[in-house]
């Protein structure tokens, strides 16, 4: 059922602790991690807890969690100092935009310069 944990979801089982990450932040209904493959010098997925195929899932069930998501990727750019230089937050959403992991998932991007468009 969407919401629930999927057994099969890299994400889910990042949240249940059966997979290790290097989190940096945490909140009840969050957790931010870094990237295993950082395309920046900050790159951090921010995924809520619950699941949901992509972002505009996890907005039409439940916005609050979805600024959840928002708010924590500005305090991971925060942390990481690169909210005074700029930064990306992207939801990757379908395969034909680079989705791979169907959990909804932000990017958080920075520490470079970043292009526009992207690619
Ligand atoms: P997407 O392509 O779906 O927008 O983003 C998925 C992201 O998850 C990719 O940037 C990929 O590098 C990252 N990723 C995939 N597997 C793992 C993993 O096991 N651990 C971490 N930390 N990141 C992962």
């Amino acid at each position: 059922m969407a919401g629930e944990p999927q057994a099969d979801c890299l994400f889910c089982k990042i949240v249940a602790g059966d997979i290790p990450a290097t989190v940096v932040r945490e909140t009840e209904t969050t957790v931010a991690f870094r990237d295993i493959n950082p395309q920046a010098p900050t790159h951090v997925l921010v995924i809520p807890r619950v699941h949901y195929r992509d972002a505009a899932e996890l907005a039409a069930a439940d916005p609050a969690v979805t600024a959840d998501v928002l708010v924590e990727a500005g305090r991971v750019a925060a942390e990481d100092k690169v909210d005074s230089t700029g930064y990306r937050i992207v939801f990757n959403t379908g395969t034909g935009a680079g989705q791979t992991v169907f959990h909804a998932h932000a990017h958080v991007l920075g520490g470079r310069g970043l292009e526009w468009p992207p690619g």
